[in-house]
């Protein structure tokens, strides 16, 4: 494969940019090799500066639920931006995205705009411990919540395969406020809360980890968490950034049933505009500026284009079955693949929820932080090469969960079935 272009962009890029790249992930640098640049996006395809096409399991890391360049997503785009960018003071969109939201998601009594998914859960916890007078943070081994200070503590994907298990530049006084536990294990949970439950602003969560591959939440364990935040007075927050609007409309929390006090979303609802939004109680939200004391802003938060953007989006997800269809078609990947590993004499197991999937080059099943890692990630590096040779694009990273789109159709699936037979073959 000519990746000529791509070569040339990436050496300028590590002059300036530092490894190259605006986001660690995407260097390459767990699976080698260099990254390929992209010039274009359609569908379920992504088309490099050097005009190779991939079928791209990546998404842009989770917006682009009904591919990239939907028509109606672009117009709304267009059609918003002649009448200007940015104005400063509010818009008709931002209304018409808090009603939407909270519409959907009925755990959102109020929501507030942001531009990332970093933003809104270091949001989120502010709204925890300015509300609760507490100062303690509880997260997942494994769980990523972006790269807020009080989360880069044992905090999944990105920093996991470039072997930083917490970040410099962190102090230790705010780190020690995190405390981590082992996900699924009901246990620990019930241990640490008994322990210092009094002290506890929030528990954060990835309700299924897609930062850790994917690991779905074992029967009651979310419930389990919930019981113990409103025992010991604990805000439960569920970060719904990849979670959200894909593994049903209404998130994971209407999958499993449970009502968080706080929620964080991001990726989707952008529709692949930079936005993130953090809701939730009525009653903690109303303590957000300029409501209540507890501040936080931004000067393109509630941005027309990204509330068009992500509008757009989401009227194309509401259509009665969409969340059917695409938890098939998951289904119909996974195995799929499967079967062509288990043919080539490979150990192999995948993880499934609507629109998102984990791949271990093991026997399954995989339900801890501890099974994830037990994967045998020399074996993905090389089917990840051996895929992305064959046009398929999966995540760049054996602990990054993959992510599939309406615009995933038969033929895509068959293709990446293919190539999956043939990049066995050549790594078994
Ligand atoms: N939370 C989760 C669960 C995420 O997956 C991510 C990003 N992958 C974030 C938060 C951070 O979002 P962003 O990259 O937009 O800051």
């Amino acid at each position: 494969m000519n990746q000529e272009r791509s070569h040339a962009l990436f050496s300028r890029a590590r002059e300036l940019i530092p490894g190259g790249v605006n986001s660690p992930v995407r260097a390459f640098k767990s699976v080698g090799g260099e990254p390929f640049f992209a010039q274009r996006a359609e569908g379920a395809y992504l088309i490099d500066v050097d005009g190779n096409r991939y079928v791209d399991y990546v998404g842009s890391w989770g917006p682009m639920i009904a591919g990239h360049a939907h028509p109606q997503v672009l117009a709304a785009v267009t059609d918003t931006m002649v009448n200007g960018l940015s104005f400063g003071v509010p818009n008709p969109l931002e209304v018409t995205m808090a009603e939407r939201i909270a519409q959907i998601v009925p755990s959102c009594e109020m929501v507030r705009m942001v531009n990332s998914g970093t933003e809104a859960t270091l949001s989120a916890i502010r709204v925890a411990r300015g509300a609760t007078g507490r100062s303690r943070i509880v997260k997942f081994e494994g769980c990523y919540h972006g790269h807020g200070d009080s989360f880069l503590v044992k905090a999944g994907s990105g920093v996991m395969t470039l072997g930083l298990p917490n970040s410099p530049g962190v102090p230790s006084a705010l780190a020690d406020l995190t405390s981590t536990i082992a996900y699924n294990d009901f246990d620990a949970a019930t241990k640490l809360f008994d322990e210092v439950g009094s002290e506890i602003a929030g528990l954060i969560i990835e309700p299924i980890v897609g930062n850790a591959n994917c690991i779905l939440p074992r029967d009651g364990y979310l419930q389990h968490l919930r019981e113990l935040c409103t025992k010991h007075g604990a805000l439960l927050i569920f970060d719904e950034v990849m979670t959200g609007f894909r593994v049903a409309l209404g998130g994971a929390q209407a999958r499993y049933g449970i009502t968080p006090d706080l929620s964080t979303f991001g990726k989707i609802i952008g529709g692949g505009m930079p936005v993130g939004a953090y809701g939730g109680r009525r009653d903690l939200m109303e303590q957000v500026a300029p409501s209540g004391p507890i501040y936080q802003a931004g000067t393109l938060s509630g941005n027309p284009v990204a509330m068009a953007a992500g509008l757009a989006t989401l009227d194309l997800i509401q259509v009665p079955g969409f969340h059917t269809e695409l938890e098939r078609r998951t289904h119909v990947l996974c195995d799929g693949l499967e079967a062509a590993a288990r043919d080539a004499g490979i150990a192999f197991t995948t993880t499934r929820a609507p629109g998102m999937f984990g791949l271990y080059f093991r026997e399954g099943p995989v339900e801890t932080f501890e099974d994830a890692k037990a994967s045998d990630t020399a074996r993905f590096n090389r089917f990840f090469h051996a895929m992305l040779g064959r046009g398929v694009y999966l995540a760049p990273s054996a602990f990054e969960a993959g992510f599939l789109s309406s615009a995933h159709g038969e033929a895509e699936i068959a293709h990446t079935v293919e190539a999956a037979r043939a990049s066995f073959a050549e790594i078994a």
